[in-house]
């Protein structure tokens, strides 16, 4: 298909990062997955009365041999302005290679036209493999996947799939801010576990969990994002994760594991496994839900994302899919297509590997400016993932004070030029908290240190100093 130049096998060259594919958990032979059955208490009262579009159900009875379809509007593709597509893209090792790519034919018909709604197929099927080798889950072994408009529109349809009106749910604390209106319109209670430089504090959870009122509904579901959090950046270790699942399994939960900085991880310690991965290692699968993005490794234009999950839930998110938007695009999914097929999975790998190489960099220029311009005026722990700081911002020498960073971060740092997020953003329940969150994605060096400077001149007048 493409004039891509050959990728080499991981390590032969010494070009393909070493550290991500020498970490694929084994696919596993058989695992024990929970039965259809048991969604059923968990599926939402929407999911259970959303009837499954009669139409788009049939989509797959055109392709048997044989069959002639009067079946769906679909418009003529021979009318579409668009007769061949090639775009221009760098080798995934050396992005300074330039090469042509040209989206095959057929596949570009298949995405100029209506396509099932989880997804085209060539996409789909490249996905499919991807997580096989990344989380060692084997297709066909209790779970599926959708393609979405970005993990965003795939975590709205999930909650919507598992949450009633006023349900509680548990959520990190901080929590992605993007979550917080979700489970708001929906009036939930948001219950804030506990977070820290291992992510998500399990002792916590089980306080929480042990001392539910046993007169009250448990929360159905966690939130969390287990690698580079936003917004605190930082990745939950392997012996917390292995207690929250324990805990799903004891208090009767599913994990909604966000993890869109999953490959934009940059640690020197071997990846920790996925929530996807731990589950089926350690017992029955099945309760974890997990979103993936593309918005970080390819573009977040594009608005694709995938979630990978129990096939009754995977099920319920189509079904809200085909009454809402009927489907991701399905022409960017051909264009991804054509460069993840290009690439291969290796090739796909060795772009990810320098991408998180890139943040690496971005934030060793900004961990100097910190230790440079807030050096007693700030905390902070240096993230392994992701593109956030979280830092504390010391507005007062009494350090059982934690002030609270709001009217400094929205009104003084912005007049004199800087611009982030208050702490409080994350709080769905209202806290103060002197935390900031600074993303170091896009900055040069010289801007970062101007931004820097420019806060600690607003911090020390704080002070007072
Ligand atoms: N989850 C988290 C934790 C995010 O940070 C973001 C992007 N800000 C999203 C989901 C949404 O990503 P997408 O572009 O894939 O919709």
């Amino acid at each position: 298909m493409a004039n891509l130049p050959q990728v080499v096998p991981n390590g032969v060259d010494g070009i393909l990062p070493e550290v991500q594919d020498s970490q694929q958990p084994e696919v596993s032979s058989t695992i024990k997955v929970l039965p259809s059955n048991f969604y059923d208490s968990f599926l939402s009262t929407e999911a259970k009365e959303r009837k499954p579009s009669p139409i788009r159900g049939l989509f797959p009875l055109e392709k048997t041999p044989g069959v002639i379809s009067l079946l769906a509007g679909k418009p003529n593709t021979a009318t579409f302005p668009f007769a061949s597509l090639q775009f221009t893209t760098g080798h995934p090792s050396d992005p300074a290679q330039q090469v042509t790519l040209k989206v095959d034919d057929a596949v570009l018909a298949e995405g100029l036209q209506y396509a099932a709604t989880d997804g085209i197929t060539p996409f789909v099927a490249w996905l499919y493999g991807l997580q096989e080798r990344q989380h060692g889950r084997k297709k066909g072994e209790g779970w599926r996947i959708s393609v979405t408009s970005g993990s965003q529109d795939a975590i709205y349809k999930a909650v919507h799939a598992l949450v009633n009106h006023e349900d509680p749910v548990l959520v990190e604390k901080p929590v992605y801010a993007g979550v917080i209106p979700i489970f708001e319109s929906l009036h939930c209670e948001m219950v804030e576990v506990e977070t820290d430089a291992q992510g998500i504090d399990a002792q916590s959870l089980r306080s929480i969990l042990e001392s539910w009122p046993s007169s009250k509904l448990k929360p159905k579901v966690l939130y969390t994002v287990p690698y580079g959090c936003n917004p605190t950046g930082m990745t939950a270790a392997l012996d917390r994760r292995l207690e929250v699942i324990e805990l799903s399994r004891q208090h009767d939960f599913i994990i909604l594991e966000d993890d869109p900085y999953y490959y934009l991880y940059f640690g020197s310690a071997p990846r920790i496994p996925s929530y996807f991965t731990l589950e089926a290692q350690t017992g029955v699968a099945g309760r974890v839900l997990r979103f993936d993005s593309f918005s970080k490794i390819l573009s977040a234009g594009i608005r694709i994302g995938f979630v990978t999950g129990p096939d009754k839930i995977l099920a319920a998110i189509d079904s809200h899919t085909a009454s809402a938007n009927l489907q991701a695009s399905s022409f960017t999914q051909s264009v991804v297509v054509t460069l993840l097929d290009a690439w291969g999975y290796d090739g796909f790998l060795a772009h990810t590997h320098t991408v998180s190489q890139f943040y690496r960099s971005k934030r060793d220029v900004f961990e100097a400016a910190l230790r440079r311009h807030l050096d007693g005026l700030a905390e902070w722990v240096s993230p392994e993932a992701g593109m956030f700081f979280w830092f504390k911002l010391l507005l007062n020498d009494d350090t059982s004070v934690e002030g609270d960073s709001a009217h400094l971060i929205q009104t003084k740092a912005y007049e004199n030029g800087v611009l982030a997020l208050p702490g409080t953003v994350f709080l769905p329940n209202g806290a103060s908290t002197a935390y900031v969150r600074a993303s170091f994605s896009l900055l040069e060096e010289d801007e970062v240190n101007e931004a820097l400077r420019r806060l600690r001149v607003v911090i020390l007048k704080e002070r007072g100093q």
